[in-house]
């Protein structure tokens, strides 16, 4: 799956300059020239990252960053904020506007998708494609492949997914309403019943090297990755 990037910027040039540098780079991209048109998208899709302009007709970049910190719904999602070089770039720094980074304009296209980059990684790994290893299990997201002792294990697109999510939040519980939503999508309205049959698939997949105790049931809460 390709992260969206929500771009939050009024001018038409560095929007059309992101956009097609993002694709280019596997991304989607959702664009909007003004805060209330974003947070109106966002009641109805939430993207994966937000690269808001600070200066914007209406309410500011900063604003809008708050906004989405202090909602439930949006306060964990990934924030990059655009500054003009100088005094907003000191300023950002003490504002505390809740972003995950920022980048000066004029910026480098290479330095955006590198921040990106890192951003997602901290902040949502299971939409990189690190290959990630666990006690002999491998789950390679480009090729889509996952081994089990060096050993091949195939599953369907949902268990794959799943296994990733696991694999890149190891140690938490997470409960059928968080799987469904970090893993089904947001906004997606699926019976809670769906995620047991999809665990029973994906333990299923990883039995044959004998890597399906790592799939943990929490009694109460639901489901954990972990080693014992
Ligand atoms: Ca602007």
């Amino acid at each position: 799956m390709n992260p969206t990037i929500m771009v939050v910027e009024d001018e038409p040039a560095i929007q059309d300059l992101i956009q097609i540098n993002l694709e280019m780079g596997g991304y989607r991209v959702l664009i909007h020239g003004n805060g209330e048109d974003a947070l109106k998208h966002i009641q109805h899709e939430l993207p994966d990252l937000a690269l808001l302009d600070w200066m914007l007709p209406g309410i500011s970049g900063i604003e809008l960053a708050k906004k989405l910190r202090g909602d439930s719904r949006t306060k964990s999602l990934p924030i990059i904020l655009l500054t003009a070089k100088g005094a907003e770039e000191d300023k950002i720094k003490g504002l505390g506007s809740g972003a995950d980074d920022y980048i000066t304009k004029p910026f480098s296209l290479r330095e955006l998708e590198a921040r990106i980059k890192a951003v997602l990684r901290r902040r949502a790994p299971e939409l990189t494609q690190d290959v990630i290893e666990f006690h002999g299990l491998k789950l390679d997201p480009a090729s889509h492949k996952v081994s089990g002792f060096g050993k091949t294990l195939s599953m369907g697109p949902t268990e794959f997914r799943l296994l990733h999510f696991f694999m890149t939040h190891q140690e938490r519980v997470y409960s059928r309403t968080q799987l469904l939503d970090f893993v089904w999508g947001d906004h997606v309205f699926i019976e809670e019943r769906t995620v047991d049959v999809h665990i029973r698939r994906l333990r299923a997949a990883l039995s044959p090297s004998k890597h399906e105790a790592l799939i943990q049931t929490v009694r109460g809460s639901g489901y954990r990755f972990a080693k014992d």
